[in-house]
């Protein structure tokens, strides 16, 4: 029988010849997932002889990541701002950036609780849930996604992480929520441009196409939205986006264009200007 750091070892080398970026990091989690322990406790381990019962498990999620599945996926949840969210492929598999996006809100652009808070194209629902946990219960926060799927799963971590103060709706960006004003809008829309469809990662074929590709560009939603989001805000309500690389100047130039004030673009810590931030003032 093998060890469980055999098994780390040899599930690595596989991981590897797959091609798997982290393979070590990717194998270690895998056998967390099956063994129930956190990466310490795995540690620890090392001498422990696998099962077979362990084993035959362990060989059918090594398969599927060695067919570059993503692993969240497969471990079915991903940490966002310290909370576990289910994760699948009825939305885009939350990124760490976007928990960059959630704390330059909630640190900076608008640190003190707002009445009305708007997550745009909410998928998994990870901005608008987290904004909901950290404001609390003076904040109401709407979940808004055109998709039904994205809408359940977002749904079901409202439920696990037992969030009260959020309601959802299923809209084409502003359709449905036609009267309605914020005080915040975050949105992580896709911006991927069609054109680098073919150069990326094989992990992104996971993710649905409607969470990643917005046109040639990849602005195509973003510059929809933003004509449309001023009747949505309050006076001096605030918006905040997630783009990517190479998009900034394009999208300072479309809020500018809208009639957005206090435009600024931060970066995320790879130094790439990825967060678009903006006030409307109508006075
Ligand atoms: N950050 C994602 C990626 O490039 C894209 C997310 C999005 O389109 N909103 O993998």
């Amino acid at each position: 029988m093998k060890t469980i750091l055999e098994t780390l070892d040899s599930g690595t080398q596989w991981l590897e010849k797959k091609g798997v970026e982290d393979a070590r990091r990717n194998m270690q989690l895998l056998l967390c997932h099956q063994l129930e322990c956190s990466k310490i406790q795995l540690y620890t381990r090392f001498d422990e002889p696998l099962t077979d019962e362990a084993l035959a498990p362990l060989r059918e999620m090594l398969k599927r990541r060695g067919q570059r599945e993503p692993l969240q996926h497969i471990l079915g949840t991903v940490e966002f701002y310290l909370r576990d969210f289910y994760t699948d492929s009825r939305a885009l598999i939350p990124r760490p950036e976007t928990e960059e996006l959630c704390e330059i809100v909630l640190k900076q652009l608008q640190p003190s609780a707002p009445k009305k808070v708007l997550d745009m194209g909410t998928g998994s629902g990870v901005i608008g849930l987290t904004l909901a946990l950290e404001y609390g219960a003076q904040t109401q926060v709407t979940l808004a996604d055109t998709s039904a799927d994205a809408l359940e799963l977002a749904a079901k971590n409202t439920t696990a992480l037992g969030v009260e103060n959020t309601t959802s709706v299923r809209t084409n960006l502003f359709s449905e929520i036609q009267d309605q004003r914020y005080d915040l809008i975050v949105a992580n829309l896709p911006y991927v441009p069609e054109r680098d469809r073919a150069s990326l990662a094989a992990e992104l074929e996971y993710d649905p196409d409607l969470a990643l590709f917005s046109g040639e560009d990849g602005l195509d939603i973003i510059r929809e939205f933003i004509q449309k989001c001023p009747s949505h805000l309050e006076d001096g309500g605030c918006v905040a986006l997630e783009i990517g690389i190479h998009q900034h100047q394009e999208v300072e130039q479309l809020l500018a264009a809208a009639g957005f004030t206090d435009i600024n673009t931060l970066p995320d810590i790879s130094g790439i200007y990825r967060f678009p931030t903006a006030r409307w003032k109508t006075i």
